[in-house]
This record gives C-alpha cells, structure tokens and sequence, in this order.
C-alpha cells in the first residue's frame, strides 16, 4: 500500500517544480542562517534548482573542520537553540560521530519519508514488526517511530542476545523484522527454524548488501520471507529510500524534502540521473531547518533505476553498490568489495557468503592479484578447483585479477551491525 498516494504517484516532472519552490526557500533561509554557506558560496545565487550542479560539493570534512567548543555541531547549524528538539549523533562509519541537530518540523518530515519508504515493503497497519536496531544516539531511533505511523505493534529489542530474539518470534508472532544483512544473515545461519517462522518480511538497512541478488537469495532462503531494504543518510534523515515489493530498487520515500543527484567520484562532475546510471549519490535539503545541507557527498556508489515501477510509485528507485570510502582501484578498474562478495556469493552452497578484501597498500590504489578470503560454508573443505573458479569468474564478471584464499566457516569476524569488507594495512 502507498502510504501517501497525492505525493508518492505525483509524476517525476512535476516534483521537479514542487522541489524547485522549495530550494529557493531553503536556499534564502541558508544564506540568511547558515555561517557555514554564507561564506562557502561567496555570494553565488543560482537560478533555481535546475542550476544547482553550478554550486560546490559539501563534504563531510569541510563541516567537521568547522566543528570548535562554543559550537560542536559546526558552522552548517541554522536553527536557533530553542528551535531544536533532539539531536542525534551519526555512527560514524569514518572517524569520530559528529551531531545532527533537528527542529520540530525537521523530525515530523524524517518521520514521514521514513513511513513511506517502509510501507513500501508491503508492511501495515495492525502487523507486527520487530526492530533490532540499537539505536541509542542514531539517527535509527527516528526510523522506528515511522513504524508507529503506519499502526504497526513495534515490538523494540536490541542486538545482543539472539536467543531471546528467537524466542520472542516464536511467541508474539511478528510479520516482519528490520535489521542489518549481517544480522538478517547470522541470525538465519544459526536458526534454521526461523525459516518456518510467522515472518513474511525481512527489512534490511543500515549497510549495503540486501540488494545484491545471491545474498537477498540467502536471506530469502533462510527466514523463509521476502527482502526488502531500506537506507537512510545519517546527516540527511533516515530511511530516505524504501524498497516496494517489486524488488527493484529503492524509490525516494523522502521525495519533497531531499534532492537528488549523482556525481562521478574522482571528478566531482554532475551525471545524468538516466536509467541505469552509477556514481557517487549527492543529497540536498529542501526543507530542513536544523543544519541544512547543500549538495551533500554521502559517499555512497549506487545505481539508478527510472524506469516505470508497477507499484505506482513514481520517483527514481536505486540500489546502494557500496561505499565510494570502501572503493579500491586495481589497474586502473574500480573494485567495490561488496561487488567481490555478489560475484562469490554465487558459488553457494560451497561457500558461507562473508568475504573479507586485504588491501595491501595504503589508499585506494592496489596492485594485482588482489588477495581476498572467502569462507567456506558449514562442513565444506578446501578445494583448490573452486579457489579457482572463483577466482576465474571475478576476473570475467567485474575484470580484476585475485589472490583466492578458501578460509574454514566461521573464519571471518560476523557482525551484528555492519560487516567490515576491507581490511587495510595500518601504518
Ligand atoms: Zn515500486
């Protein structure tokens, strides 16, 4: 069901003009509030959002730089102190957490994206779901209270301790669950039984994976339900994206309150958001009033997808490839490591899924053969002919030579967050 059928079937086009109203207003409210933009943009005013790749990038660094005692959320902040009502912190994936701080309205418009993106999936009113978000500081925290939007019975627990987890689907009967890939998957590993549970969906966000076909296979497979995923932008709002039941990517449940685009990563040149496009994914507040964002790098590489969706839902759908952080350059090719894994992962059931990329030299730039463990499924043994054949079909499908090293199931480190799919040599 569309959660809000006026604004998620609006024709594309017709956003375009919506959003552009919008970022005038939030471009007079930035150059008017924003220290930060006032001196960044040096006097530029473009003519509407149409014009908007003519201003700079916004980089998460450049904000921090700005970050001192007096002011610890940075030179971005607009929002006057009485004006705010919560501010969260982002978990950062890179360095120290840095704070976002969100006004009244700001919540209520997170709040609703997040409901759309996550009705989307197919959950409503009257299901239950469980949440297994830790959510503490995290921006997640406003994500779960979409759940209660949409009338759903939120039933909150924490990671940390599976078997109660297991045991309370057993008992309340919960439709869906929303957790990260990793956990989706370490929980269905362990708990064949939850294959025949009450659960019909299983939601995924917080990390990239649940998009990428023989994991989504997986998890299909092991919970005995349909996937979906979600993803949010810590500094932008939460659950911007939401999966429909189609399966095809994730349509801008956030459409009206954040702009668009892509870039390619190494220029900074604007792209085409055309069928099938990839690059860097660039994201700008239209009506945020905490500490608005211009032309954000999430770092996040994503494919687009604008081709019509049955569910009637109209805006741009994508699907998150992985962090443009984690990208490593082999001989001139771009690696994403969660790329690597999609391609392993098709060697099931021979092998567990989790991978692990040793990068060898400092930087993105590494030098070929690129070693990379792959574990075994449960019971399975080293064979030399299928180190072999993994390594054969990463080498055709994405064009780099690798280092295949087979490691016994259990080898890599699970996380019930995010899985770390690099690891680099520290200096
Ligand atoms: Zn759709």
């Amino acid at each position: 069901m569309i959660a809000d059928p006026e604004v998620e079937a609006r024709p594309w086009a017709e956003q375009f003009t919506v959003d552009d109203a919008s970022f005038r207003e939030q471009f007079a409210y930035l150059l008017d509030r924003s220290l930060f933009y006032r001196e960044k943009l040096a006097g530029f005013v473009p003519a509407g959002l149409a014009d908007i790749a003519e201003l700079p990038l916004t980089d998460k660094q450049e904000i921090r730089a700005t970050c001192t005692p007096e002011n610890p959320i940075g030179a971005h902040l607009c929002a006057e102190p009485s004006e705010l009502i919560r501010i969260y912190s982002t978990s950062g994936t890179t360095g120290t957490p840095s704070y976002v701080p969100l006004t009244a309205s700001d919540l209520e418009n997170w709040i609703t994206g997040s409901a759309r993106s996550y009705a989307a999936s197919g959950i409503g009113a009257g299901q239950r779901i469980i949440s297994t978000y830790n959510a503490g500081p995290f921006v997640a925290g406003a994500a779960l209270a979409s759940f209660e939007r949409l009338g759903l019975v939120h039933i909150p627990f924490g990671t940390g301790n599976s078997d109660r987890l297991v045991r309370a689907i057993e008992r309340l009967k919960p439709e869906a669950v929303v957790l990260t890939p990793s956990y989706a998957a370490h929980l269905a590993e362990r708990n064949p039984e939850l294959a025949e549970s009450s659960v019909e969906r299983v939601l995924v966000a917080g990390e990239p994976g649940g998009g990428e076909p023989p994991f989504r296979a997986k998890l299909e497979d092991g919970w005995g339900a349909k996937v979906t995923e979600a993803m949010g932008v810590g500094d932008i709002g939460v659950s911007l994206w939401g999966e429909c039941e189609e399966q095809d990517g994730m349509h801008l449940g956030a459409r009206g309150f954040v702009h668009v685009e892509l870039i390619e990563p190494e220029t900074g040149a604007a792209l085409e958001l055309s069928d099938g496009a990839n690059g860097e994914l660039v994201l700008t507040h239209l009506r945020h009033r905490g500490a608005p964002l211009l032309r954000f790098r999430t770092r996040d590489h994503v494919e687009i997808r604008t081709s019509p969706c049955s569910c009637g839902r109209t805006s741009p759908r994508l699907r998150c490839i992985g962090r443009t952080d984690d990208m490593l350059i082999v001989r001139g090719v771009n690696v994403f490591p969660s790329a690597v894994r999609e391609v392993v992962s098709t060697f099931a059931p021979d092998v567990s899924g989790h991978i692990l990329v040793k990068a060898e030299a400092p930087g993105v730039k590494q030098d070929p053969p690129l070693p990379v463990s792959v574990e075994l499924a449960e019971g399975a043994g080293a064979d030399a002919a299928l180190a072999d054949a993994i390594r054969e079909k990463v080498r055709s499908v994405l064009v780099v030579q690798t280092r295949v090293e087979l490691v016994p199931w259990g080898t890599l480190r699970r996380s019930e967050y995010k899985s770390q799919l690099v690891e680099r040599q520290v200096l």
